[in-house]
């Protein structure tokens, strides 16, 4: 079976700097996008579009350790 992840952001830490979206793509991502909501400090905040393959580039980069990448656990 395929495994599945998901990139998680804490909205209370993350600043909305970009980076992850950024290097998503530079690697070859197509998962993290520019979301529609602000940060508390008036960032926007990535948001993923579950295309995320687990590579954890986004989760390196960031600065504040504000994205985890998580594996999916498939409901039985
Ligand atoms: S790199 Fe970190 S702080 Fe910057 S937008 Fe992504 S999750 Fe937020
Ligand atoms: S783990 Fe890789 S594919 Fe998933 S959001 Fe992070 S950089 Fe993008």
């Amino acid at each position: 079976m395929t495994k599945k992840f998901y990139a998680k952001v804490d909205e209370a830490t993350c600043k909305g700097c970009g980076i992850c979206v950024h290097i998503c793509e530079t690697k070859g991502g197509k998962n993290l996008k520019n979301g529609l909501k602000r940060t508390l400090l008036g960032g926007t905040l990535p948001e993923g579009a579950d295309k995320c393959t687990g590579c954890r580039w986004c989760e390196r980069y960031c600065p504040d350790f504000a994205i985890k990448v998580e594996e999916v656990t498939p409901v039985a």
